[in-house]
C-alpha cells in the first residue's frame, strides 16, 4: 500500500465514526417520526370523527327542533344533510378501533345512533305539531343525549390514547437522545483512537529513519533504519540502508588506509638514526620514534603536563625552543652551524645533535604541529674539530717562517743584502705582496680558529664613533688612492660613544672597506657613514662596484663562502669573521645590494650608554 492510501486509510476510522453517528440519527428521526403517525393515524382520526358525529347529530337535534317548532321543511333539510355525514363518520370509527374499551363504545353508538334514528323516523312521520313535541322531549331527547355521550366516550378515550402515546414517544425521543450522544461519543473515542493508532504505525518509519540518520551521524556505520512494508517510505528507508553500508564499507577502507598510512609514517620515522619528535599544537607529545626512545628516553605516553619530563636539560630546552618557534609560527627552524648543535652525554660519550624543526599544516594552511629533527653530528663535529685543529696548527706553524721570509724580502728589497737590479727589485715586489696576502690569510685562519675554539675575546670600551671611523679611513687612504677609487665620509659624524673593541672593529672595517676598494672599479667611491638608530649607532660602508647578485647575499657572511668569480684573491672568511666580532659586540651586521650598481654593508654597535641586551657573546 502506497503511503497515500496509507494516509486516507488513517483518516477512515474518523469517517466511520461520522457514519455510524449519521446513520444512528436518522434512524432515530425516522422512529421518532413513525411513532407521531401512528398516533396520527391511529387516534387522531378517531378524535375527528367523533367531533364531527357530535357535530352532526347537534344539527340533527336542531333539525328535530325545527320540526318541533313547526319549521318541518327545513328541519327535514337539515337532517337529511347531517344524517349520511354521521353515517360516515361512524363508519371510519368503525374502521378505526385502536384502543381498548373502544369497539365497546362505538358498538354502543352504533346502537345510540340506530335507536336516534328509528326515533327521529317516527318524528318525520308524527303528524301533528304537538305529536311531534311529545314524541322529541320523551324519547328523541334521550337518544340525542345517549348518541352525544357516546361519541364523548370515543373522543374521550382517544385524546387520552393520544396524551399517553405522546408522552411516551417524548420519553422514548430522550432515550434516542442519550443513546445518539453515547453512540456519537464511543465512535469519536474510537475513530479517534484508531486514527491515531494508525497515524502512529505510519509516523514509525520516519522516526526510525531519523533516529538511525542520528546515530549515523555519531559515527555508528552499522545502524541500520527498521521498516517493513512497499511503500515509499520503506522504499527511503531501503535506500537510506544502503547508503549506510556504503559508508561503513568507504570507512572501513578508508580508516584501513589511514593505519596503513600511520604505519608506513610510523616505520619511516623508526627508521631514521636520528631523534624525530612530533608535539602537537597544544604543545603535548603526539609521536617520536624510536631513536627518541632509545637516546633520548621519550614516550608519547607522558603526560601532557610534562611531555619532557626525564630527558636531559640542554636538550629538553633546545625541543623547548624548536616548539614555541615553530608553534608560535615563526615558521620552519634551521640551525645556522655546528654552533646551534646540543650536546648530550651518553654512556658511549658525549654526543651532539643538530635541531632543525618544520611545523605541520593541516589542509587550510593552519600549523597543528612542529616535527623537531636532531641530526646527529657527533661525526661531523669531530672533523670538524679535526680541521679546526688542523687549520689552526697550519696556520700557526705557517707564522714563524712567513715572518722571516716577509723579513728577508723586506731586507733584500731594502738592498740591504747588496744592489738589486731592476727585474730582482720587480720580481722581490711580487714575492712580498704574496707575503702579504698569505700573511693575511694565514691571520683570518687563526682568527677562525680561536672564534671556532670560543678563544675570541674582546674588550670593548666606550669609543666615539667618529674615531673608528676615521682611523678606519686613515688606514685605507693609500690603498684607494692606489685602487683608483674615492674613499670619502659622510659628515657630520654623530657625536656618541659606542662599546668597541677597537682593534676588532678595526678589523671589520678593514675587511668592508677592502672588500668595497677590492670590488669596485677605478673612478668608483666607497662612502662610510654613521647614524644614530634604536638600536644604537649604525655604521655604513657603501661602494659603487659590481654587486652582490640577490641569491648570493645571504650566503656571503658563511664560512668560506665566496661568490663564485669573485677572483682569485680572497678566503670566504672575512665577512663571516666580521659578523662574528660584531654579534660578539651584541650588534648586527647585513648588506643591502644592487647588482650592478653597487653595495651597502651594514653594521650596528650598541652607545656607551645602552644596557647589554641578553645573550651578548663575549
Ligand atoms: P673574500 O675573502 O672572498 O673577500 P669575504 O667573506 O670577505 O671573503 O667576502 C665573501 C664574498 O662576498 C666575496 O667572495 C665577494 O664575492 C662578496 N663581496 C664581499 N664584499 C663585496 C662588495 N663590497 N662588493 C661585491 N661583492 C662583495
Amino acid at each position: 500500500m502506497n503511503l497515500y492510501r496509507k494516509l486516507l486509510l488513517a483518516q477512515a476510522p474518523l469517517a466511520l465514526a461520522l457514519a455510524i453517528v449519521g446513520v444512528v440519527s436518522v434512524v432515530v428521526i425516522s422512529f421518532l417520526g413513525s411513532h407521531s403517525q401512528t398516533i396520527l393515524k391511529d387516534n387522531y382520526r378517531s378524535v375527528l370523527a367523533a367531533q364531527r358525529m357530535k357535530e352532526a347529530v347537534e344539527r340533527m337535534d336542531s333539525a328535530a327542533l325545527f320540526i318541533v317548532a313547526g319549521e318541518r321543511q327545513k328541519g327535514v333539510e337539515q337532517a337529511e344533510k347531517n344524517r349520511p355525514i354521521f353515517e360516515a363518520e361512524l363508519k371510519v370509527q368503525e374502521g378505526n378501533i385502536t384502543e381498548a374499551g373502544e369497539k365497546e363504545f362505538t358498538e354502543g353508538l352504533r346502537q345510540a345512533w340506530t335507536d336516534y334514528q328509528a326515533k327521529f323516523d317516527r318524528l318525520l312521520k308524527g303528524a301533528t305539531a304537538e305529536e311531534a313535541r311529545q314524541l322529541y322531549f320523551s324519547e328523541l331527547e334521550g337518544a340525542f343525549l345517549r348518541v352525544k355521550v357516546s361519541a364523548d366516550e370515543i373522543l374521550a378515550i382517544n385524546q387520552d390514547a393520544m396524551v399517553r402515546k405522546s408522552d411516551a414517544v417524548r420519553r422514548t425521543a430522550e432515550r434516542m437522545n442519550t443513546i445518539t450522544l453515547i453512540v456519537a461519543l464511543i465512535a469519536l473515542v474510537l475513530g479517534l483512537f484508531i486514527s491515531t493508532l494508525l497515524t502512529r504505525c505510519m509516523l514509525q518509519p520516519p522516526s526510525a529513519l531519523s533516529e538511525a540518520t542520528h546515530r549515523i551521524g555519531e559515527g555508528n556505520f552499522d545502524t541500520r533504519a527498521h521498516v517493513r512494508g512497499s511503500d515509499e517510505l520503506a522504499q527511503l528507508a531501503r535506500d537510506f540502508n544502503a547508503m549506510a553500508a556504503r559508508l561503513a564499507e568507504y570507512r572501513k577502507s578508508s580508516l584501513g588506509e589511514l593505519l596503513q598510512a600511520h604505519l608506513s609514517m610510523q616505520a619511516a620515522i623508526d627508521s631514521l638514526p636520528d631523534p624525530v619528535v612530533i608535539f602537537a599544537v597544544g604543545g603535548e607529545l603526539q609521536n617520536v620514534n624510536q631513536a627518541a626512545q632509545t637516546l633520548l628516553g621519550l614516550s608519547s605516553e607522558t603526560g601532557a603536563k610534562e611531555p619532557l619530563k626525564g630527558v636531559d636539560a640542554s636538550v629538553r630546552n633546545v625541543l623547548e625552543r624548536m616548539r614555541s618557534h615553530v608553534l608560535s609560527g615563526k615558521g620552519a627552524y634551521h640551525p645556522r652551524g655546528f654552533e646551534d648543535a646540543v650536546k648530550l652525554p651518553t654512556i658511549l660519550g658525549d654526543r651532539y645533535f643538530l635541531p632543525r624543526a618544520a611545523p605541520v599544516y593541516e589542509t587550510r594552511g593552519v600549523v597543528v604541529g612542529a616535527t623537531v629533527i636532531l641530526q646527529d653530528v657527533t661525526r661531523l663535529r669531530r672533523f670538524e674539530e679535526l680541521k679546526n685543529d688542523l687549520v689552526a696548527t697550519v696556520a700557526h706553524e705557517f707564522r714563524t717562517p712567513l715572518t722571516s721570509l716577509r723579513m728577508a724580502v723586506h731586507l733584500c728589497m731594502e738592498q740591504v743584502a747588496g744592489p738589486l737590479t731592476d727585474k730582482q727589485a720587480e720580481l722581490l715586489h711580487a714575492a712580498r705582496e704574496d707575503c702579504d696576502r698569505l700573511q693575511a690569510m694565514v691571520d683570518d685562519l687563526l682568527d677562525l680558529s680561536r672564534i671556532e675554539s670560543g678563544r675570541i675575546e674582546l674588550f670593548p670600551l666606550p669609543t666615539a664613533a667618529s674615531t673608528l671611523i676615521e682611523s678606519a679611513v686613515e688606514e685605507h687612504r693609500a690603498e684607494a688612492e692606489e685602487a683608483g677609487v674615492k674613499l670619502s665620509v659622510d659628515l657630520p659624524l654623530p657625536e656618541v660613544r659606542v662599546l668597541a673593541d677597537h682593534e676588532r672593529i678595526g678589523h671589520v672595517f678593514s675587511n668592508l672597506i677592502g672588500n668595497a676598494l677590492r670590488y669596485t672599479p677605478k673612478e668608483g667611491a666607497v662612502r662610510l657613514s654613521a647614524q644614530v638608530s634604536d638600536h644604537g649607532v649604525r655604521f655604513t660602508v657603501a661602494d659603487t662596484g659590481k654587486g652582490i647578485p640577490r641569491e648570493y647575499q645571504e650566503r656571503i657572511f658563511e664560512k668560506f663562502f665566496r661568490v663564485p668569480d669573485s677572483g682569485p684573491r680572497g678566503t670566504g672568511l672575512g665577512l663571516y669573521i666580521a659578523r662574528e666580532i660584531i654579534i660578539g659586540h651584541g650588534g648586527e651586521i647585513g648588506v643591502e645590494s644592487e647588482p650592478g650598481q653597487g653595495s651597502t654593508f651594514w653594521f650596528t654597535l650598541r652607545t656607551a650608554e645602552q644596557p647589554a641586551a641578553k645573550g651578548d657573546r663575549r
